[in-house]
């Protein structure tokens, strides 16, 4: 029997995203990971070489496999993410006022002199303009311009730790998303099946263009999304949507090249603009920063968590936390906690139609029917995932039984919220597949005899995309 679902207890339908790295990219991380209510695995390609990640890939479906579970691979692809060079200590210790130069070509800096190799952005750049290190908090001001290196004046100072981020947030830099190193990334993501690839520093629709160009060449497509991260892109988000699979609400870089303060507008103004246009929405980074070294949130980062769900987001993002934290499934369990009960509280705006296809009606009656009836579960007996897909933008509140044909199609949906895939028997009749889904419901104790179950999906099965049937099953009664 082959399920994803807990029964019992409550299961959070607001996906969890966690990235792996060395506090739990072993076997043993993995499977505690996905017991404490991990959904999706992030692999971050700005750290690592190829032989790690197959490692990790190949480590992951090997505990999923043993489990019988259906997690999600998203491949974060580094993007052109200017670092600073190593440095001759472990950190050092900048203060304002202090002088200090940027020289292309030093291999290991100290505090006077701070070096980086990726050139490419150094004729964009000009004196007067800021120069942020690290994660946000260190500010320097270029002064002087030379050959090959930038006199800088620290402006609040910080620990600078080697191989820190470079960023020059009143530069126009015109990097695009894809480095050569991206498309040798992408390239080994796609031969190993990753089901979601997700493109840094998107600044609009031609980044994802290309990559789509080249993703046509394997049998299989990952969902894209684009990390917004840049202030072009939150301007042209309308065009990045429709050439995008979701997005990524990057809070990480978004706050360093947008003032801090705009940063909680934006997240809403991005997932409304997702959720209008259909499309998958992840909020990340710092949800729940603290727990990198406590085994307790602080009450702001759960607030922020909640209010992630009650903006209505498909998933929630964990990076160092999970990476490098002290207890990865301790901060998975809490978030999985913080979830279920911002869920039982959300009130999510109804969609508005988009069109008059009868797809579009079926998914929008849903909500309001499983709310009369007080459905606690919504089956969808045998989808290529577009059913189940529809129904989870409605965030109906409970969860969905999406049956599908094959593992890849189950990660492949496995990201969306509330939906939960089931690999149920291509070749059996609709009414088996539901029948068997129904079963397991019930033995799952997501429903008992009595409880009303919405039904939908598409038929003759050999149509996919469709939607075009609703049923309401009252468990224990004939199918
Ligand atoms: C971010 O900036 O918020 C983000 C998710 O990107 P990364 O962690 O790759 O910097």
């Amino acid at each position: 029997m082959i399920t994803d679902i807990n029964p019992l207890q409550k299961t959070h339908l607001t996906r969890i995203v966690a990235t792996l790295g060395p506090a739990s990219f072993n076997e043993l991380g993995i499977e505690q990971l996905i017991h404490a209510g991990v959904d999706v695995f992030r692999i971050n390609f700005s750290h690592g070489d190829h032989k790690q990640h197959s490692e990790t890939i190949r480590r992951v479906r090997a505990v999923c496999r043993r489990l019988n579970k259906h997690i999600s691979i998203l491949q974060d692809l580094g993007g052109p993410k200017l670092r600073i060079n190593e440095l001759d200590e472990d950190h050092i210790h900048l203060y304002p006022g202090e002088s200090i130069c940027l020289r292309d070509g030093v291999e290991k800096g100290d505090k006077t002199c701070i070096g980086f190799t990726d050139e490419d952005w150094f004729d964009q750049v000009k004196p007067g303009e800021r120069v942020v290190l690290g994660d946000g908090i260190i500010h320097l001001q270029i002064e002087r311009k030379g050959k090959s290196e930038l006199e800088c004046k620290v402006l609040s100072g910080g620990v600078l730790r080697a191989r820190a981020g470079l960023n020059f947030p009143e530069s126009d830099l015109n990097l695009g998303a894809m480095r050569p190193k991206d498309w040798e990334d992408l390239k080994f993501g796609l031969e190993n099946n990753v089901d979601v690839v997700a493109l840094s520093f998107v600044q609009g629709p031609e980044d994802l263009i290309k990559v789509r160009e080249v993703m046509k060449d394997y049998e299989f497509d990952p969902i894209l999304i684009a990390k917004i991260e840049r202030p072009e892109a939150v301007e042209r988000i309308d065009d990045i949507l429709e050439h995008s699979g979701g997005i990524m609400v990057a809070r990480g870089d978004l706050g360093i090249s947008v003032p801090l303060q705009k940063v909680p507008t934006i997240q809403k103004f991005l997932i409304k603009k997702a959720r209008e246009q259909r499309k998958l929405v992840i909020t990340a980074t710092q949800m729940l920063e603290s727990m990198t070294t406590s085994p307790m949130p602080t009450r702001a980062e759960v607030t922020d968590v909640a209010n992630a769900v009650f903006d209505g987001t498909d998933a929630v993002m964990l990076s160092g936390e999970t990476a490098i934290g002290v207890d990865p499934p301790l901060v998975v369990r809490r978030m999985s906690d913080i979830l279920i009960e911002a869920e039982a509280n959300a009130i999510f705006p109804t969609l508005p139609k988009t069109d008059r296809s009868m797809d579009s009606a079926i998914s929008q009656v849903v909500p309001m029917l499983v709310k009369e009836i007080e459905s606690k579960l919504v089956v969808s007996p045998l989808t290529s995932g577009s059913t189940a897909v529809r129904i989870s933008r409605q965030r109906i509140g409970v969860p969905i039984l999406a049956g599908v044909s094959t593992e890849r199609d189950a990660r492949r949906i496995r990201i969306y919220h509330a939906v939960n895939p089931v690999v149920v028997d291509k070749e059996a009749s609709f009414m088996d597949n539901l029948r068997y889904i129904m079963q397991l419901a019930t033995e799952l104790k997501l429903v008992q005899e009595g409880d009303y179950t919405v039904v939908t999906g598409g038929l003759p099965l050999d149509r996919p995309g469709v939607t075009n049937f609703l049923r309401v099953v009252k468990v224990g009664d004939e199918i």
